[in-house]
Parts: structure tokens; C-alpha cells; sequence
């Protein structure tokens, strides 16, 4: 780990933001100013404890498998259904430019599938963070802090419709975020 920086995002934003970012000896969290300026410190620090979190738990490194993963299964059921339009359109093979509107669509509903799925996956690394940031700092209060300021700071949904939560959120719901903060014992 590189170290810990600060990065202006008050130019582009008042949300707060903070990650985990770069690979191997590169790796460094950075803060957005945002978050500098309007968090206290303690919870600055729970912020900070569940970046460590994700870096602890090899995240950057898991995420690039399964982005990989699904790049690969998806340009693999792509080619199948090319090969399919060759015989059924008559394209005069799959890099045919006819062909564009059939790969589009098949990347299309490959994404729509994968999106709830890479989702899942996120949240559930988000929850691994979370707990992590819990352990480290024994101070649930200033994570329930850091939750509510993240709210209202970048007008998050606090109580998403499950659905909504299901499809669209790499982050489980901050209300579910806070309650975990709640029911932790040291
Ligand atoms: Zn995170």
C-alpha cells in the first residue's frame, strides 16, 4: 500500500466519496476532499478502516477475476449465437457488419443478466468491508455517523425497494448498513 491521499472532488461534487485503487505495489487509498471536509474524524476513520477492509480482503484482485470471467462466458455465448445467425440470417460469416445488430443484442441481454449478478457480488464484498471496519475501529457509532452523513450528503436512498436494491446496487442499502452497525458486538 502506497499510502492514503486526498483527491479534489469539491470542483465536480458535494457527494463524498473515498476507494481502494491501483495493483500490486501501486495500491493506495484515496479520500475525496469532500469527505475530508465534512466527516469528523472518527468517522473519517471507519471510512478509511473499511477501504483497508477491501484491500485486506484481496477485492480489487476478486473483482478483476469475475469482470473477467463474465467478459469471457459473454463473448463466448456470443460467439455461438454468431455462428447460429450465420446459418439462420445468412450473414457471409459472424464479422459480417449485417451481423452488428444480432451482437448487439445478444451482449445486451448478456449484461442484463450479469448486472444483478456483478451486483451481488459487489454488495457481498461491501458487507465483508463493512464488517471489517466494524472490527477495527470497535466504534459503531462513529460507522452510523459516517452512514447517515452519506446519505444525506450525496441524497442516497436510505430504503431502497428490494427490488431496486436486487438489479441496480453495488452498495447494499445504507439502512442496512446502519442496522449492522447496530446490532454489533464487539
Ligand atoms: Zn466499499
Amino acid at each position: 500500500m502506497r499510502g492514503v491521499y486526498k483527491f479534489d472532488l469539491s470542483r465536480r461534487t458535494k457527494a463524498a466519496n473515498a476507494a481502494l485503487m491501483g495493483l500490486g505495489n501501486t495500491r493506495r487509498i484515496v479520500l475525496g476532499d469532500t469527505l475530508l471536509n465534512e466527516f469528523s474524524a472518527d468517522e473519517i476513520e471507519t471510512v478509511l478502516a473499511h477501504e483497508l477492509g477491501h484491500h485486506v480482503n484481496k477485492d480489487i484482485a476478486s473483482g478483476i477475476v469475475v469482470e473477467t470471467a463474465s467478459t469471457v462466458i459473454g463473448l463466448w455465448i456470443a460467439s455461438v449465437v454468431m455462428n447460429w445467425g450465420v446459418v439462420t440470417f445468412g450473414y457471409s460469416s459472424p464479422a459480417d457488419p449485417a451481423s452488428l445488430p444480432l451482437f448487439i443484442l445478444v451482449l445486451g441481454l448478456f449484461g442484463l443478466i450479469t448486472l444483478p449478478l456483478g451486483n451481488a457480488f459487489s454488495r457481498w464484498r461491501e458487507r465483508k468491508a463493512d464488517a471489517y471496519a466494524l472490527q477495527a475501529t470497535h466504534n459503531p457509532q462513529a460507522f452510523i455517523g459516517a452512514m447517515t452523513r452519506l446519505a444525506n450528503q450525496n441524497l442516497g436512498e436510505v430504503d431502497p425497494e428490494p427490488w431496486e436494491e436486487f438489479l441496480l446496487h453495488s452498495h447494499p442499502a445504507l439502512g442496512k448498513r446502519i442496522k449492522m452497525a447496530k446490532v454489533y458486538k464487539p
